[in-house]
């Protein structure tokens, strides 16, 4: 076996239907008194019940988390912690919300516990993203990391079937990237891997039963260890065209990573065999680009770009801007390639090894 080195994010993980309960608990092991509750408008009802469970501990709720966390509504959480006294934010969302507390981290250094409600695995990164002015910034920091991370599945069983599905793949992604990380190793593998594994397992029993607590289990499992790979190692090209479709044409975040994984997989078949091999495993197939596209395509996920909004005209910009930009990928970077990859992309046509 090779030599590697593996950084282990440290954060405390209470995993189970039900945990939820054990809020105030978790709060009192951060030391903290005065936690301000953070949401998205749609979930005011989560955080009301999350503000009920603390209560005392309840400094306020924040209900104004936005995809892709906009500069002013960080400036204004922040303003709002300090204002109410708080000394820990609970994020109750996906990575939207997610987002909004490590921002607040980002700034003030305050412990954030996360209780995630998609499966995009934000809470076990170190990497926090901000918006000013029409462009995303991203980031790693160890400050932003949540303390503590509930995964209570009781929680994902409002998740809509199609959210659920697109959110899985965003998953499945952070994993099968890894798999093939520069910087990837033994134990990284292992959590793809099995992540992936769960997750697929998942998606058919939640399309027959969408509130069966035990497949949302699986799925919040499966999400925790791709969200772990995300944090541990680099992405590639995969992550590097979303991160380009959604920050520069305003697609949305997991249907984009829905579309563009087995295209990218495509791409990168040849140049790492042995990262397919395993990907193909978890899925119980043979190809793994081809694995990918028909999990999405079997639980009606959008499988082409131009189903999702993005202008014809933009592909050869897009294609610009991620042939030029260096990153770690084990296929090098041809934009005649990424072009074509990104066209059979917006057509919804199968990926092409
Ligand atoms: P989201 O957080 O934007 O949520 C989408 C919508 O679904 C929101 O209205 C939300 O309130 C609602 N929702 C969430 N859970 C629900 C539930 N259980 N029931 C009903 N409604 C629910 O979507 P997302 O895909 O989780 O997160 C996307 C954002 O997270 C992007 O901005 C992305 O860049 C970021 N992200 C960051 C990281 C990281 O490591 N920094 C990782 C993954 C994603």
């Amino acid at each position: 076996m090779d030599g590697f080195t593996y950084t282990a994010n440290p954060t405390r993980v209470v995993f189970g239907a039900g945990t939820l309960q054990h809020l105030a608990r978790e709060i009192d092991a951060l030391g903290a008194r005065r936690a301000l509750v953070l949401c998205t408008p749609e979930q005011i009802d989560a955080a009301q019940r999350v503000a009920m469970l603390l209560g005392e501990r309840a400094a306020g709720i924040f209900p104004r988390a936005a995809m892709h966390v906009p500069i002013e509504t960080a400036r204004q959480a922040r303003a709002e912690a300090q204002r109410l006294g708080a000394d820990c934010a609970v994020a109750i969302g996906g990575g939207s919300t997610t987002g909004l507390g490590k921002a607040i981290a980002l700034d003030s250094g305050l412990p954030i516990l996360a209780i995630p409600t998609t499966y995009a695995g934000s809470e076990m990164t170190p990497i926090y993203g901000l918006t000013e002015g029409g462009l995303k910034k991203t980031g790693r920091d160890a400050r932003v990391l949540p303390r503590t991370v509930i995964y209570d599945p009781e929680l994902s069983l409002t998740l809509p079937l199609g959210m659920s599905v697109t959110s899985a793949l965003n998953a499945i992604a952070h994993a099968a990237e890894g798999l093939y990380a520069h910087d990837g190793n033994p134990i990284t593998a292992l959590m793809a891997q099995e992540g992936i594994r769960a997750l697929a397992a998942a998606l058919p029993r939640l399309a027959s039963d969408a509130r069966d607590l035990d497949a949302r289990s699986q799925a919040l499992y499966g999400a925790w260890l791709c969200g772990s790979v995300l944090g541990a190692v680099a992405m590639g090209l995969h992550h590097k065209l979303c991160h380009t479709l959604g920050g520069s044409f305003g697609l949305p975040h997991a249907e984009v990573h829905t579309v563009i994984l087995p295209h990218a997989l495509a791409y990168n078949a040849s140049h790492a065999p042995e990262a397919m091999a395993r990907i193909a495993r978890a899925l119980g197939a043979h190809d793994a680009a081809q694995a990918v596209f028909d999990l999405a395509a079997a639980h009606g996920a959008p499988t082409s770009l131009r189903a999702i909004g993005m202008p014809e005209g933009g592909l050869d910009r897009a294609a610009d801007l991620a042939a030029t930009t260096p990153y770690p990928n084990p296929r090098p970077l041809e934009r005649a390639a990424l072009r074509a990859l990104l066209q059979r992309a917006f057509d919804g046509a199968k990926p092409q090894s």
